[in-house]
């Protein structure tokens, strides 16, 4: 059954998404059906899974939730949080002065990557804005008096959320005239990558990487020429981050059609992950990377269609359908790669990838 995403603009928003974690988070102490089913001899000790009531429309909300609560570090931290300050803490966390009802009032925040990003910088910026304050009052989170300058110039400092999510692109560009190499690093906390018909992450991440010419129009102006050369591009990871986000770009604009269209290809992902894309000079290139969840779209369109998340958990993979669980077998993993036929555009694909390093 498909179900819309079309999600009302409504001020509250985040609010109920506080609603959602809060309510996630503390209601450890019931059992559910599923733990019944599973069994208590194999249930893992200390986990619960619960589903995430649709507050209308808000399963792009609910499946990124989970997926990320399904990666440990994150969950490590935000119940640290919760530890450390109680749930009320969630509501300004969720509910940032940032943060304004216009964020959801188009399409791309019903998104669940727009959601993603969304989520992960506001987190950061509060607890960036924590430290500040922390700094202000001359201490720091951790109690000790604070001896760094106070440099307002300085980069705001890294948080945890760049710690599990945070990696580095090196962008090369090669003169094709005198071959000067410049390279540009920037940082990601996830990788978009274009998605093509019966392909893999593999190649995916392939056409990440691949060389690219820049020419005519868009050549490229070289400091050591003086004037604007051909040259060759490539973009390269090099820090492999802790927890790898992959974002499918399964939603495309279409010229003729005036709107986004969804690409629903089949696109193998594989449980272990080893990137191949790294420059000659990254920090850890040989990061093995274990799937952990996978936030699923299931419909033909952007505006049109219901998100859904699976998730590891310890050796069972699980389906959360909002309030719904499921376990489901490794194997059923494969139902949502896409589909090779080009006709029906109605399928439940894999949309944002989370893989977590083995080390
Ligand atoms: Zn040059």
């Amino acid at each position: 059954m498909i179900k819309t995403n079309l999600c009302p603009c409504r001020p509250t928003q985040e609010i109920l998404v506080a609603v959602h974690f809060t309510h996630f988070v503390l209601q450890g102490a019931n059992a559910s059906a599923l733990e019944k089913e599973i069994g208590s001899e194999q249930f893992p000790v200390n986990e619960h899974y619960f589903g995430l009531v649709n507050f209308g429309n808000t399963c792009y909300c609910n499946s990124v939730l989970q997926a990320l609560y399904f990666c440990r570090p994150f969950r490590e931290k935000i119940l640290a949080k919760v530890g450390e300050n109680g749930e009320l803490t969630l509501f300004p966390l969720f509910s940032s002065p940032s943060a304004s009802a216009e964020l959801f009032d188009n399409y791309m925040q019903q998104d669940a990557h727009e959601f993603l990003n969304y989520l992960l910088n506001t987190i950061a910026d509060l607890l960036q804005e924590e430290r500040k304050q922390d700094k202000t009052n001359g201490r720091l989170a951790n109690g000790s008096l604070d001896s760094q300058n106070n440099n307002s110039n300085a980069p705001p400092p890294s948080t945890w959320v760049h710690e599990i999510f945070q990696g580095t692109l090196t962008n090369e560009t090669r003169c094709l005239t005198c071959e000067t190499i410049s390279s540009k690093d920037e940082d990601f906390l996830d990788l978009s990558v274009d998605v093509e018909q019966n392909t893999s992450i593999t190649h995916c991440l392939r056409g990440f990487s691949n060389t690219e010419t820049l020419c005519s129009e868009y050549k490229y102006y070289c400091e050591e020429c003086r004037s604007k050369q051909e040259a060759h591009k490539r973009m390269r990871v090099k820090k492999l981050p802790m927890i790898l986000a992959l974002h499918l770009k399964r939603f495309k604009y279409m010229e003729q059609l005036q709107r986004y269209t969804k690409l629903s290809y089949r696109v193998v992902f594989p449980l272990e992950l080893r990137l191949f894309n790294t420059s000659g000079d990254a920090t850890n290139p040989e990061r093995l990377y274990d799937l952990v969840a996978v936030v699923v779209h299931c419909g033909s369109g952007p505006n049109r269609g219901h998100y859904i998340a699976i998730v590891k958990s310890h050796d069972f993979w699980l389906l959360f359908d909002d309030d719904i669980v499921e376990k489901i077998d490794a194997q059923a993993i494969e139902e949502f790669y896409g589909l090779t036929s080009e006709i029906s555009k109605n399928s439940e694909s894999g949309y944002i990838l989370f893989y977590q390093s083995r080390d």
